[in-house]
């Protein structure tokens, strides 16, 4: 059934290939399977209908850029509105904090809280865990399994039912936990009780993070358990979990909605190492049973001019060293950055003054750093630690000052590039813009 409506979705962009013009027909068309199969996996039927609004106007208003056909304009107008569907891209910190896990029972929460306290071990942080769910039996013995497995000190008092209790006693034995985690009660139903208690604990622990955990075979419950949660605590993160079985996920999207946060994790299996960082990619991919949007679009992208910068990537976040050691050499036949900033229809975006206050012998001596980086940190500077600062600092023979202000400047770019969040996105021909302005 989801197959052959999945399929109902290529056919419809079948009509559009070859296409000169915008049909009409042809997107009203489209836009009727998309909404078929959106709610066929649970999303929401008023963010359908905002979405169908929002791909409906764009297509028929907005002019396909140059070299791109009709039917990849309106393909990547469906693709980017999907992606705004899904929220706010989450950076998952990997330092001290201490995150507060909330969800109804059921849910997949304690499983969660084990797969994250595996996560973060992972990434070479003290973890530590606290159970405070008095109200299912066995949930101590549950989560203490768990951490046992893989070395993650467990605080728990079975038999107490003082959750807050719970919480102090365990944050004094855990202190030296650079990563807390405390799993909460769930219960069946949103009682006030559970409500006031997650307040208290939330107050008590000063969470850094309050995520949301939710079985991706809900649906419409999804956005009323969200925004009771979120009116309490303010969740800043979703967790899907069950993602390896049918469910689509859809509902999800409400609660990423409804507490205008994004989502973070998703749960694939059972084991304690189940646990993905959230691709909306691959969510998109399944949400609409086909597979090859994403390189659709890729492949609509190559036809533009390959000098263009991609500000669509960047803004979500997807901005690695790599793309600036990309970014740095194309810019320097473009003059310098502020220059080419101060163009850009920022609205009221801060830049930060010294963001861009950067030579051009600068900018050279950031590249000769770069070179000295392997693979895995070009692509995720967040491993780069002392040890690895040193080295790479011995490697390009600079101080290790000079590597880390390459981190802090790399860092301020991809926060100032986020911040163009909601500008409207597309693709922006730099050179093209500099040419227009006389640059
Ligand atoms: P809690 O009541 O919210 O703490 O839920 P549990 O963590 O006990 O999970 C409820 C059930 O869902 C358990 O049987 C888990 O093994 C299962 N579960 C949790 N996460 C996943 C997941 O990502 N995939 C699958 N297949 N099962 C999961």
């Amino acid at each position: 059934m989801l197959d052959r409506l999945g399929s109902g979705l290529k056919d419809a962009l079948k009509k559009l290939a070859g296409k000169t013009v915008i049909d009409k027909a042809a997107v009203e068309e489209l836009v009727k399977d998309l909404q078929r199969v959106l709610l066929q996996a649970d999303v929401n039927v008023k963010l359908v209908m905002n979405l169908s609004k929002a791909i409906k106007q764009r297509s028929l208003e907005e002019e396909p850029p140059k070299g791109m056909s009709v039917r990849e304009h309106v393909l990547r107008i469906v693709y980017q509105e999907l992606v705004n569907l899904m929220g706010e891209e989450i950076e998952v910190t990997l330092g001290p904090q201490t995150i507060l896990m909330a969800g109804l029972q059921g849910s997949g929460k304690t499983t969660t809280t084990g797969k994250l306290s595996r996560y973060f071990q992972k990434k070479g942080l003290r973890v530590g865990v606290i159970c405070a769910d008095v109200f299912r039996p066995g949930a101590y013995d549950q989560l203490k399994t768990l951490c046992d497995k893989v070395n993650v000190p467990c605080y728990g008092e079975p038999g107490e039912i003082n959750a807050v209790k719970i919480v102090e006693n365990g944050m004094k034995q855990l202190k030296n936990a650079e990563v807390l985690i405390i799993d909460t009660q769930g219960r069946h139903a949103l009682e006030d009780e559970l409500i006031d208690e997650i307040i208290k604990i939330n107050d008590l622990s000063k969470a850094s993070h309050r995520w949301l955990v939710l079985d991706a075979a809900l649906g419409q419950q999804a956005r009323e358990q969200a925004a009771r949660f979120h009116d309490a605590i303010n969740i800043d993160g979703v967790i899907i979990t069950k993602m390896d079985g049918t469910a689509k996920g859809g509902g999800a999207l409400s609660a990423v909605a409804e507490t205008g946060s994004g989502i973070v994790f998703v749960g694939s299996g059972e084991t304690i190492d189940d646990l993905e960082r959230f691709d909306p990619d691959s969510f998109i991919s399944r949400l609409l049973g086909m597979g090859d949007l994403k390189s659709l679009i890729e492949r609509a992208e190559e036809a533009i001019n390959a000098e263009e910068v991609d500000v669509n990537a960047m803004m979500k976040g997807k901005f690695t060293l790599r793309d600036m050691y990309k970014q740095l050499e194309s810019l320097k036949k473009m003059g310098p950055l502020k220059q080419v900033m101060s163009m850009l229809p920022l609205g009221n975006i801060e830049i930060p003054e010294d963001a861009f206050d950067t030579t051009g012998k600068k900018m050279e001596a950031y590249k000769v750093i770069m070179d000295s980086m392997t693979n895995e940190e070009l692509d995720d500077p967040s491993v780069i630690h002392a040890s690895r600062i040193q080295r790479i600092a011995t490697g390009a023979g600079v101080s290790q000052e000079e590597v880390r202000e390459l981190l802090k400047y790399h860092k301020t770019m991809q926060r100032t590039l986020k911040g163009f969040k909601g500008m409207g996105g597309g693709k922006f021909n730099m050179q093209r813009m500099m040419k227009k302005f006389g640059g």
